[in-house]
């Protein structure tokens, strides 16, 4: 088949978060299994010149936005049977900037919608299947078959709209998107494009798309209801049938702590004694105490309410009276980089938080820790999670979404699971699954070496769902 990704960031190229991850890993996979598969990322000032240098000029075009004619160049760079378009206009994406400060997102994200399906024609390419990821693409779909599925070289494409996060929807002005899309007053109907007096990129993906899906199965489950919803729960539901939840996976070559460059020394299940050298390493770098006999819980990603972090907020001062460590890393809301900060200077020694996106930290800590905390409020997949199961890195998660699908919670009696969750959005039931886990730690650590061996033993691969996806593309 011939499968064209659309998606607003990619690994390695640019990355804010885990659709980049998705992007990046699974086309590739998808390209093994034999399939001609394309991606097309803006062209961001923010790709490493090392890539920008491999890109070549393939051509250039117009783009029309409704009075406004606006260049767009294409770069194509080939990488593992994958191949790569860059769009390029300076005005919309050459900015220190991937997202938001502009003001100006939906016109950069409909140049792009718009772009995308022009160059086609011009890129000779006809995709059996476009895969359109998150609200920044999701007027791929809506514009596609409202504007160019007559046209005999579209008619036949088939959409499919991957939900990564339904928490940003690219919600905008109606006026301001029918100045730049042309789209006419008949289709800013509730069933059509309107949504709560808004234009919503997320719902025209949802409403457009031949197929959804999103990242997990419980989450799947979980935004056909209210609470998750995100206020397009009734839609949702509406197209129930159309709706799949598959799993992600996580680039098993780059997560491996057996070859990871990144982190301080190679370990595997067989020999774990590297695993205690990354963690004094850790602990010497982050200016924690280097005791081995202290467990350590590491925390990785963005600081914002999703991520749980007012139920840290709240016990953070009883977790940090147990005889534990915690080191965190991410950038986000400044209410918790204020916390963590103070924290730091209240619990010298015993807290340790960088606010940066550093890749390298990132691994280190993966690799370092003894314990991931990750109490999402919702998690659409997490692929943190994941990551510490394959590094040996036991995760304590709230039971949502890709949590509830990826950790099962230690089991004393049937001696199942590798990890620990607790299931309500509280603060003490995470306090006293987080003191459960450390009883573990400090009495009874063959258990913790156990779920460590299931964690890492265990399969994060594409393989499962790129055969899914497959099968979703096939049926359409
Ligand atoms: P989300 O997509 O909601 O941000 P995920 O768990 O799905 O969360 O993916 C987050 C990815 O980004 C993981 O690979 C994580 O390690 C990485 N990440 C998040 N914050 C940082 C940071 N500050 N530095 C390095 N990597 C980060």
């Amino acid at each position: 088949m011939k499968i064209l990704f659309t998606a607003s960031e990619c690994v390695p190229f640019v990355k804010t978060g885990g659709l980049a991850d998705v992007a990046g890993a699974l086309a590739p996979v998808l390209a093994k299994l034999g399939h001609d598969v394309r991606v097309v990322v803006p062209m961001y000032t923010a790709i490493d010149s090392k890539w920008q240098h491999q890109m070549e000029f393939q051509l250039h075009f117009d783009v029309q936005l409704g009075w406004r004619r606006q260049y767009c160049g294409v770069q194509m760079l080939r990488k593992d049977g994958v191949t790569y378009y860059f769009l390029d206009n300076k005005y919309y994406f050459g900015r220190p900037y991937v997202y938001g400060l502009g003001g100006d997102e939906y016109e950069r994200y409909s140049f792009f919608c718009r772009a995308v399906l022009d160059a086609l024609p011009l890129l000779d390419f006809k995709p059996d299947v476009i895969h359109a990821h998150d609200w920044q693409s999701g007027m791929v779909p809506a514009l596609l078959k409202i504007q160019y599925a007559h046209l005999p070289f579209y008619s036949k494409i088939r959409t499919v709209f991957t939900i990564h996060n339904l928490q940003y929807q690219g919600i905008f002005g109606i006026k301001e998107v029918q100045d730049v899309l042309g789209l006419g007053d008949g289709l800013w109907s509730s069933d059509k494009l309107e949504c709560f007096g808004c234009a919503n990129f997320m719902k025209a993906g949802l409403v457009y798309s031949d197929a959804i899906t999103t990242v997990s199965p419980s989450y799947a489950e979980e935004i056909t209801t209210a609470y998750y919803g995100e206020r397009l729960d009734g839609l949702i539901r509406a197209r129930k049938d159309s709706l799949f939840g598959v799993l992600n996976g996580i680039d098993i070559g780059e997560y491996n702590p057996e070859t990871d460059p990144l982190i301080y020394a190679n370990y595997s299940q067989k020999d774990m004694t590297n695993k205690a050298k990354n963690k004094a390493m850790l602990q010497h770098d982050l200016g924690l105490k280097e005791d081995p006999d202290v467990p350590l819980i590491a925390m990785v990603g963005r600081l914002t309410n999703q991520k749980g972090l007012d139920l840290v907020d709240c016990v953070l001062g009883d977790v940090m009276k147990e005889n534990v460590q915690m080191a965190v890393l991410g950038m986000g809301d400044a209410q918790y980089t204020n916390l963590f900060s103070w924290a730091e200077q209240q619990y010298r020694g015993k807290l340790a938080a960088r606010f940066a996106m550093d890749h390298g930290l990132a691994h280190k800590l993966y690799a370092g820790a003894d314990f991931f905390l990750m109490p999402s409020l919702f998690e659409p997949c997490g692929l943190s999670q994941m990551i510490s199961l394959r590094y040996g890195t036991v995760p304590i998660v709230r039971e949502t979404g890709g949590l509830r699908d990826t950790v099962l919670s230690y089991n004393d009696y049937d001696q199942t699971g590798n990890g620990f969750t607790f299931l309500n959005y509280n603060a003490h039931d995470m306090l006293s699954v987080i003191q459960r886990a450390l009883v573990y730690y400090t009495e009874q650590r063959d258990v913790i070496h156990t779920l460590q061996a299931r964690g890492m033993s265990g399969d994060y691969s594409w393989t499962h769902s790129a055969a899914e996806y497959v099968k979703i593309y096939e049926k359409l």
